[in-house]
């Protein structure tokens, strides 16, 4: 404590504009068609964290991880089958450890058509590791994710959507197309670092669209589920209406350790027959959209720099 770091109260105007403006939401990427004519894209997304949540808390002891494990051996063969039948490419962001503890599962992503993306080391909580660990560990996965599936991540979602001071300077070092852990918008923007444009891709999340709050449960604390599966599906149904009444973009966050289950799946299967419905829908991977939405901003944009 020897720095004297005023209270929030007492910051200056350079101060406190500075914290907003180090990440910050910029140009809106919402593009004014989707490929093929669709109204709405789908960007479904599942985080394959299985043993990686205990294990990050140093949480060894078999009845945790096996409760992970029911995620690589359950929940992705019930979910790959039910991509395959919608023809839906989906994103997978993969823990490197998970993807090193499930040898095959990452290859067998790319193989069904789907997206492997970033999603930390060991789900390590950025904000709480020294910056040169968070850069170290962000490298190290995406060799090993290239390693197992041949192909390089272009696209990363941070554990938890523990987003650190250092984050962007990382996913602008590895060169990544996008970035999908932020919530300013509900539809694609280009993140800002320090009030730049940095042409990285914000594919927005939210809690409200995410398997884990609603379904979370934790034996010797408080945590319970508070939402019936089939009161997820109305939410969900709804987040989609809207998307395909506005032309946008829905996004879901999913794990297979907690959507896998059965009475979930089924929950799951009911909003894909919704959303397949539609004829005019554009399944997509985050990568994708994120391809497209910065292509039709370089198509349309004025040419005010042209001498
Ligand atoms: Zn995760």
């Amino acid at each position: 404590m020897s720095e004297q770091t005023p209270p929030p109260w007492q910051w200056d105007e350079p101060t406190w504009r500075g914290h907003v403006d180090r990440v910050r939401a910029g140009r809106s990427l919402s593009p004014s068609t989707w490929p093929g004519g669709a109204r709405v894209a789908v960007a479904l997304s599942f985080d394959s964290d299985h043993e990686t949540i205990p294990l990050r808390d140093a949480e060894t002891l078999p009845g945790k991880l096996a409760q992970g494990e029911y995620g690589a051996r359950v929940g992705v063969p019930r979910i790959l089958r039910l991509l395959q039948r919608h023809q839906a490419p989906a994103s997978f962001f993969v823990p490197a450890v998970s993807a090193l503890l499930h040898e095959g599962e990452a290859a067998s992503y790319v193989e069904h058509g789907h997206e492997v993306a970033l999603h930390g080391w060991i789900h390590e909580r950025n904000t709480q590791i020294p910056a040169e660990a968070e850069r170290e560990l962000t490298l190290r996965a995406a060799d090993t994710l290239e390693r197992l599936t041949g192909t390089r991540p272009v696209g990363i979602r941070t554990p938890s959507w523990d987003f650190s001071p250092h984050t962007l300077a990382i996913t602008r070092e590895l060169g990544l197309v996008y970035d999908s852990s932020l919530m300013a918008d509900d539809e694609p923007y280009e993140l800002l670092a320090g009030g730049e444009p940095t042409g990285v891709v914000e594919i927005p999340v939210e809690w409200i669209r995410d398997d884990a709050p609603y379904f979370m449960m934790e034996r010797f604390g408080s945590l319970r589920p508070y939402t019936p599966p089939r009161g997820v599906l109305s939410i969900w149904k709804d987040e989609f209406d809207q998307a395909y009444a506005e032309g946008g973009l829905f996004q879901l966050t999913m794990h297979p350790h907690i959507i896998g289950h059965r009475s979930r799946m089924a929950v799951l299967s009911e909003l894909l027959e919704h959303i397949s419905a539609r004829s005019d829908v554009w399944y997509a991977t985050h990568a994708q959209i994120a391809e497209y939405v910065l292509d039709q901003a370089a198509g349309t944009a004025p040419q005010e720099k042209t001498p």
